[in-house]
């Protein structure tokens, strides 16, 4: 099946050929029909399986229906969790759409607001927007949401775990009874369920992968490792593995924060983006990342949710997730679109439970590595800050002569003394950031060309 057989208009299949995809996912293959039917839909569909283009092409279509005129108010809205989300997703409008004559802009916080209401004065017809920045235009009445004809909720169960139910109940009542409804979502739960009870009228339901599960193509493992030593390990194996591009991902803001600087300390060029981080920031390092500028990229689960990184090769879990839902969307940044991905997790003693959840969810066991030639460096002894910023206490165990707890490989952590104050060879090449740290290993130079619009 082509995308010609799909019944597309020349100017999709135009740009869907620009794009280089010569066969629809499974996922466009399962949604675009029954979209363009003008039909509500339910899609379930984890990341990374192009279901941007499942409903962004009939999408297109759809509004071409009759003609191609321009509209002064918006006739699609899609909501999205995230900024980044938004944007990825306008941008996917931008190129599916560039032969089409429809303007889209994002619409989202931490931006002003008044470029915003100039565009949507001038006329827009699909504007991606998250809840919240829309409510504040939906209360300024700076948006005219009497012509919506297409909601599509993407990353629907995000969006509830964030807690945007109340806000998009709200937006939901503003729109035009007679629409058709696009609901998609990596997950499901009761609530999703319910949610597409409200909204969607006689639903398809669209499927393509078994529920919470990830996608084949990645690789997953897990290794067991010190709190203390998962920074050394990942700085060594980043070094080691000549990993050109890995999205990190850390439990909290600080943790991301605080992980990037040690990254760009031990010679690996890095950034974070995290709720704490300005727009502009957190838009600067996600460009320098796809553009290959940066070799790690620390994120939190909500920053990154949604992140399109072309063939981004590894994904680290340096923090388990808590809620085992968040490792499958972690690790759909990798082997996206049929691409071959590794997903590794660090597993310190006390995430056995995330572990455990995380495995249930799958149904299966992650296999556990061990990272052969790492050494770990010696534990911290005096002057150092704990995760939570306050002074760490001496390792009493070391000190005291009672056993000490093993690494990950089964052997004693040495002491100082024991080991001569002299860094093994391993050991140099983690602290001493002298080797090979900083240097880029892309197999091609990343062209990451996508269409940045006006808007
Ligand atoms: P998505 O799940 O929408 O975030 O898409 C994941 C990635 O798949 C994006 O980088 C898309 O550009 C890419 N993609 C979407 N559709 C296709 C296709 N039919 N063939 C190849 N790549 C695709």
């Amino acid at each position: 099946m082509t995308f010609t057989n799909l019944g597309l208009r020349p100017e999709l299949l135009q740009a869907v050929e620009r794009q280089g995809y010569t066969r629809p996912t499974p996922i466009q293959l399962k949604s675009i029909p029954v979209i363009l039917d003008k039909k509500d839909i339910l899609g379930g569909a984890q990341t990374g399986t192009g279901k941007t283009a499942a409903f962004t092409l009939p999408l297109l279509q759809n509004l071409s229906s009759n003609g191609l005129e321009k509209s002064k108010h918006p006739r699609a809205l899609i909501i999205a969790p995230t900024r980044e989300l938004a944007n990825q997703i306008r941008q996917s409008i931008v190129e599916y759409g560039q032969f089409l004559p429809y303007n889209s802009a994002a619409i989202f916080g931490g931006v002003k607001i008044g470029g915003q209401i100039n565009w949507l004065r001038q006329g827009l017809d699909i504007v991606v927007a998250t809840p919240g920045r829309l409510l504040d235009h939906i209360n300024q009445k700076t948006i005219n949401l009497s012509k919506v004809e297409y909601l599509i909720l993407d990353e629907a169960d995000r969006m509830l775990d964030m807690g945007f139910i109340r806000d998009i109940r709200k937006i939901i009542s503003r729109l035009p009874a007679k629409r058709q409804n696009m609901l998609f979502s990596a997950t499901y739960n009761k609530e999703i369920k319910k949610l597409s009870t409200e909204l969607l009228h006689r639903p398809v339901l669209v499927e393509v992968n078994p529920q919470n599960s990830a996608a084949d193509t990645v690789e997953q493992v897990v290794y067991n490792v010190e709190k203390s030593q998962k920074q050394h390990l990942l700085s060594y194996m980043i070094k080691e593995e000549s990993w050109y591009q890995v999205l990190v991902f850390t439990r909290t803001k600080y943790g991301a924060s605080k992980l990037s600087k040690q990254l760009n300390k031990a010679g690996i060029k890095s950034s974070d983006i995290h709720g704490n981080k300005s727009q502009n920031a957190r838009t600067k390092a996600l460009k320098e990342f796809k553009e290959g500028q940066l070799q790690a990229l620390v994120a939190t689960d909500i920053a990154a949710r949604g992140l399109d990184i072309a063939k981004l090769t590894h994904v680290v879990n340096f923090d388990l997730p808590n809620a085992a839902e968040d490792y499958i969307h972690r690790i759909g940044r990798t082997g996206r679109a049929g691409a071959d991905g590794q997903a590794i997790s660090f597993c310190s003693h006390d995430e056995r439970s995330q572990l455990w959840s995380i495995e249930k969810l799958l149904d299966r066991k992650i296999p556990v590595k061990k990272a052969e030639g790492f050494v770990p460096p010696p534990a911290p002894v005096q002057n150092q800050q704990n995760n939570q910023g306050r002074p760490a206490t001496r390792n009493r165990a070391q000190n005291s002569g009672r056993p000490q707890a093993r690494t990950q490989d089964g052997s004693r952590p040495q002491s100082r003394s024991q080991s001569n104050n002299r860094p093994t060879d391993s050991r140099r090449k983690i602290a001493g950031g002298k080797t090979d740290g900083g240097k880029f290993y892309s197999p091609e130079k990343r062209a990451t060309t996508r269409a940045s619009g006006s808007r």
